[in-house]
């Protein structure tokens, strides 16, 4: 579908070898080229072009136009550069309250219900973990169904207030129930909307503050492209959330969204979610991704 970044560089510098001598006029002419790449892989504009900006400062730092495979130079500092961005701090999850208290924030459809299902499965087998998922998208009346089907595929039992809008209080009586019979890792799942809107914000930035998570994560569909660094902007500012989880990387995207979140919101990423099965979720890895932005 798309064109492949490293061969198209390493392409353009063996023509341009060909013709005797590389000048810094042909690197900015090559980073356009990485900057359509970065386009066509969804990241966002303004991302791209600080990136390209920076790409060009190393590639001069590393004299590559003197260098004797410049090509692969100029790939190997852009992959680098990209892995770096996204990496960074550990992306492990930090799990100590007692329960420890996961709370899932995002728009509707990004995937947090698949993903909460998810977590508590990779908890309850890799950790060894006894979690507790909890409903707190009031909203759709399908919500509470659907968690409790997801809980019932992985065996985990969902906590539900069918009759109760008010999610503080659903929360708080979960924490207690997880407390007295013995849950360790408590997940909330919560409501989102098509677009981020106030009373969303407001009620989720409560929730917050009442069950002081230890994660908060924003979850977001890695094909929304260039629309998810709004979102994650905005889900940031309120929520000040830990982590991010990408969906859908599953799909035909190139998941330049995670290059945008990462520089603009700064959180790491840590988890990716590649299905719709229980098992599809997977630790973040920055490497695999730039293979992936790169094509
Ligand atoms: P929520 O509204 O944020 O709770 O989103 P859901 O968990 O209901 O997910 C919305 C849709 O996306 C559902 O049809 C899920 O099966 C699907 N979905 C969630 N995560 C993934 C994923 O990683 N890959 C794919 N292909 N589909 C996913």
């Amino acid at each position: 579908m798309f064109e492949n970044l490293s061969d198209r560089l390493e392409r353009s510098f063996k023509i341009l070898k060909g013709e005797g001598k590389i000048t810094e006029i042909n690197v900015a002419e090559t980073l356009k080229d990485v900057r359509r790449a970065l386009l066509d892989a969804d990241v966002n504009y303004k991302v791209a072009k600080s990136f390209t900006d920076e790409v060009k400062r190393k590639a001069m730092g590393m004299n590559v136009l003197t260098a004797v495979k410049p090509g692969q130079l100029m790939v190997k500092i852009v992959h680098d550069e990209l892995a770096g961005l996204m990496g960074g701090t550990a992306a492990e999850l930090k799990l100590e309250g007692r329960p420890a208290i996961v709370l899932m924030s995002g728009l509707q459809g990004s995937g947090k219900t698949t993903f909460s299902g998810k977590l508590a499965n990779m908890l309850k087998k890799k950790n060894r973990k006894n979690p507790l998922l909890v409903a707190c998208d009031v909203y759709r009346p399908a919500a509470i169904e659907q968690l409790k089907v997801v809980g019932e595929s992985v065996g985990v039992p969902v906590y539900s207030e069918p009759d109760n809008k008010d999610v503080v209080a659903i929360a708080g009586n979960a924490i207690r129930e997880a407390k007295a019979k013995g849950y360790d890792v408590v997940i909330i799942d919560t409501a989102g909307r098509l677009a981020v809107d106030e009373e969303m914000m407001n009620e989720i930035a409560s929730l917050k503050e009442a069950v002081n998570p230890d994660e908060t994560l924003f979850v977001v569909d890695s094909m929304t492209g260039q629309d998810a660094v709004n979102t994650a902007r905005e889900f940031n500012d309120r929520l000040d959330f830990n982590g991010v989880v990408l969906t859908k990387l599953d799909g035909d995207t190139r998941g330049g969204a995670a290059l945008s979140i990462r520089t603009v919101v700064t959180k790491p990423i840590k988890f990716v979610g590649t299905g719709e099965k229980m098992e599809a979720i997977d630790v973040f890895h920055p490497e695999r991704m730039a293979d992936r932005i790169l094509g």
